[in-house]
């Protein structure tokens, strides 16, 4: 294992390096801001650890990346909005592969998934790893977070956290769908008569 000294000065994986020195090993830690993030469903994030392991792929200009990332977060709950807390620990594999020419910086790429690989296109030959740390959180962060499966959320009269308390509401609800079912089942019966 190389020092950690050396980490702190490698914060970018480099393609130029990679084809003079063969593969390299990069980790480093960062801390991000949550509003770096832009996702409500995150209510905090800790450090992100990132190890990778890079070297030349099997085609012309390709590099494969292939890490792993870890970091505690507070997941916001996409029903009762509590934050919880998790930990993540994940492996990704990345191929970088150059831009195709007249593909404009801005312009969105189409990303293909070949198996578990990630593939993206690069117009610098220098990956920052807090970019890919990022990029790597966002993938884990699940579109919508469940503290847990059984998660009974919000009482959508009061807004009651039906998780921690039972409000007064929830037989009036059902008694007002119950009425309104009823109410249907008498229009449809007025025009079978018809
Ligand atoms: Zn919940
Ligand atoms: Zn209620």
């Amino acid at each position: 294992m190389c020092p950690p000294y050396r980490y702190a000065m490698r914060t970018n994986i480099e393609f130029d390096q990679i084809d003079e020195q063969g593969p390299q090993d990069y980790a480093a830690a960062f801390e991000v801001p949550l509003a770096d993030f832009l996702r409500e469903e995150l209510a905090g994030v800790g450090p992100v650890t990132v190890e990778v392991h890079a070297e030349q792929g099997g085609s012309e200009g390709e590099y494969s990346v292939e890490g792993r990332v870890r970091f505690t977060a507070d997941y916001t709950c996409s029903r009762c909005v509590e934050p919880y807390p998790i930990a993540n620990d994940s492996t990704f594999h990345v191929l970088f592969r150059p831009r195709p020419a007249g593909l404009g910086e801005m312009e969105e790429v189409e990303i293909t998934h070949e198996g578990e690989l990630d593939v993206e296109f690069y117009s610098e030959r220098s990956i920052p790893l807090r970019d890919l740390a990022i990029e790597q959180v966002q993938l884990s962060i699940p579109m919508k977070p469940l503290c847990e499966d059984k998660c009974l959320g919000l009482c959508t009269t009061c807004g009651a956290n039906r998780n921690r308390e039972q409000c007064a509401c929830g037989e009036s609800v059902v008694d007002d769908r119950w009425g309104a079912l009823q109410d249907i089942r008498v229009q449809l019966a007025k025009k079978k008569d018809i």
